[in-house]
């Protein structure tokens, strides 16, 4: 029987994340994966701030910048009748447009990316097993049996057909949409399976003529049969600029699925791009459904499912890899603690609460916004006909000088301008605020959101929020408040006159084992916060103290000083154990 720590099922950015920081963290771990490499198709592309966070904290971020395509070339997402066709309108995309970029920019000190996942799987995957992981392709999980010591897992070698048993403490599922470790634990899911049909696409092409002067990762294109399955409309995606693509497509889940050869598909992106002279070389074809489901618990005793296992939806948004990625981040800190033993298997428990209000949310919105296309084919006068000679004349109607066109314009103006829930929806990307057994309460009353928390991200030093991004300096140099924390430590962030916590960090070592780095913010400090950035930032005095987790989400704040060393001690202490579920745990209530 071969032994480890954890065991991961799967090896897509959920499970490739959960091993990378595992090995990071000292924690032994497996992962098996069906099939003889990662991903060979792009699939997932947008790179979000957080997951960038995450990487960035791992140490490869600069790997997958070196890859991606950069936001600048991200904007200009399109809606046309074909590539050669007739531009219909134009968003600024994924933090591009200016009044938008402010907020990107401040809000972390990654900038989103676009990277397909046959690119970022190796990334993450090397650094895995360069520390440590031990990878198995080829090999399939078929069922495991778990007790009150660890779990034993059947997989099955593909080549040879033996069948291998894994006893590890732990078991993640990390094995997709279809998830074999999610239905044998019985997981609850809602919603619904298979709600459209699409295919996708993926060839080469050199298309720059089209889209060179208009750079962007998305072309959205109308045409008879555009609203029908798929993901909303007809899409020509850029997986490398400007010589790779995917094209997504529908077909109506109620009849059969088409029968994909190189000649439909050759056609199919003949039509969507307009010019059948530009010579295609297909590389790939897969017909896929839209899912809208999720799952509303996430584990059962040592099984923990996560990434497309737990949240299946359509690529809409671009949040699936990502949130596989932070589900991952979620998870991993929390097993090395309880494997170290410096916390009680009851800090699992809030894997669930925290990450569950995520899937439902990511997957509501990415299946919302497919709906949301319907505005557009209304404003065009597209939704009643499938003629192809009725739909152009409904929508060269919006070029009359009558006040009908003008109405016309205005309609499509504004649903392409809601588009924005689908593509600068940067609340959703980073507004996750959780509530669990892992977070001790904020002192103060939540006062909300002051916009559209879907739109905007708001920061905040709430207790369950995640730290805030400021640049601070060291020396001069700029750092982020996300860099002092992370690297699966806990942090104590301070600021002058607050020593007292500082001196808690260091005791809470050798009372609960578990090291506590600290930082102190002021002039002559650990960084200074030379353009006043932090104190605005802040929301506690400046000799309050932020508590956070290694996944930088705050777990516990103090908006005072603390009254002295012992009150500090306490305080420290106390959250501390209420994060870790320690027995020996300081009611903090009590102590503030
Ligand atoms: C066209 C398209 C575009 C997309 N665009 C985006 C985007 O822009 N941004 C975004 O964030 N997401 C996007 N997604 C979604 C994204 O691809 C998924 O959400 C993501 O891959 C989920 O990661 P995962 O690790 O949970 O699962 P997967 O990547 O599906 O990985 C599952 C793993 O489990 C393994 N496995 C399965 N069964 C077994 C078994 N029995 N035994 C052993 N191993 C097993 C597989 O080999 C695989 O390694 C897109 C998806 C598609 C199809």
């Amino acid at each position: 029987m071969i032994e480890t720590e954890v065991l991961v099922i799967g090896s897509g950015p959920a499970g490739s994340t959960t091993a990378l920081l595992l090995s990071t963290y000292g924690i032994k771990n497996i992962v098996v994966t069906k099939y003889r490499w990662l991903a060979e198709t792009p699939r997932a592309h947008i790179t979000n701030q957080r997951a960038l966070e995450i990487f960035r904290d791992m140490g490869i971020e600069e790997d997958v910048k070196r890859l991606a395509t950069k936001q600048d070339w991200m904007g200009n997402t399109v809606f046309c009748t074909s590539l050669a066709g007739e531009e219909l309108g134009r968003i600024q995309t994924w933090g591009t447009h200016p009044r938008r970029k402010a907020d990107y920019t401040l809000a972390s000190p990654c900038t989103i990316c676009d990277l397909p996942q046959n690119l970022l799987e190796p990334i993450i995957f090397a650094a895995a097993a360069e520390r440590g992981t031990r990878p198995r392709f080829d090999f399939e999980y078929l069922s495991h049996v778990q007790d009150d010591s660890g779990v034993t897992t059947t997989v099955r070698d593909r080549l040879s057909g033996e069948e291998v048993r894994i006893r590890s403490k732990y078991l993640v599922g990390a094995d997709g949409g279809k998830s074999k470790v999610a239905e044998d634990i019985g997981l609850p899911f809602e919603g619904q399976m298979g709600v459209a049909g699409s295919m996708n696409i993926v060839f080469e092409a050199d298309l720059s003529a089209y889209v060179a002067h208009r750079p962007s990762v998305l072309y959205w294109v109308l045409q008879p049969g555009s609203n029908i399955g798929g993901i909303g409309m007809g899409l020509v995606r850029m997986v490398r600029p400007w010589n790779e693509w995917l094209i997504v497509w529908g077909y109506d889940i109620n009849g059969p699925a088409p029968e994909m050869s190189d000649a439909l598909a050759t056609e199919i992106a003949h039509k969507l791009i307009g010019d059948a002279s530009i010579p295609i070389k297909v590389k790939s074809y897969s017909i896929w459904t839209v899912n809208n489901m999720y799952a509303t618990a996430l584990s059962k005793g040592r099984v923990f499912c996560m990434g497309d296992a737990v949240h299946r939806h359509p690529p809409t948004n671009g949040l699936g890899s990502n949130t596989s990625v932070q589900d991952a981040y979620n998870l991993a800190w929390k097993l090395a603690a309880v494997l170290r033993g410096q916390a009680e298997p009851s800090l699992l428990d809030s894997y669930d609460e925290e990450r569950t209000p995520v899937a439902k949310q990511i997957v509501t919105r990415a299946n919302q916004s497919i709906g949301e296309f319907g505005p557009i084919f209304e404003a065009l006068g597209l939704l009643n006909t499938e003629d192809p000679e009725v739909m152009r004349e409904h929508m060269a109607a919006r070029k009359e000088n009558t006040p009908e066109a003008a109405r016309q314009r205005e309609a499509l103006r504004k649903a392409i301008a809601f588009k924005d829930y689908e593509f600068n929806c940067h609340g959703v990307e980073l507004n996750q605020r959780y509530t669990s057994v892992a977070i001790v309460p904020d002192e103060e009353p939540d006062p909300g959101f002051s916009r559209d928390k879907e739109l905007y991200y708001q920061a905040s030093t709430r207790a369950g929020a995640h730290l805030p991004h400021v640049w601070v300096l060291k020396g001069g140099h700029p750092v982020s408040t996300l860099d002092i924390a992370g690297k699966g430590k806990f942090l104590v962030l301070t600021g002058i006159g607050g020593e007292d916590w500082v001196a808690a960090a260091a005791a809470a070592k050798q009372k609960f084992g578990v090291e506590v780095r600290t930082a102190v913010i002021g002039p002559d400090r650990d960084y200074e916060d030379a353009n006043g950035e932090w104190a605005l930032a802040r929301e506690i005095a400046e000799a309050g103290c932020l508590l956070v987790r290694p996944d930088m989400q705050i777990g516990y704040r103090a908006m005072r000083p603390a009254a002295d060393a012992k009150d500090a001690e306490e305080k420290i202490f106390g959250a501390l154990a209420h994060i870790l579920g320690r027995k020996d745990k300081i009611a903090v209530d009590k102590a503030a």
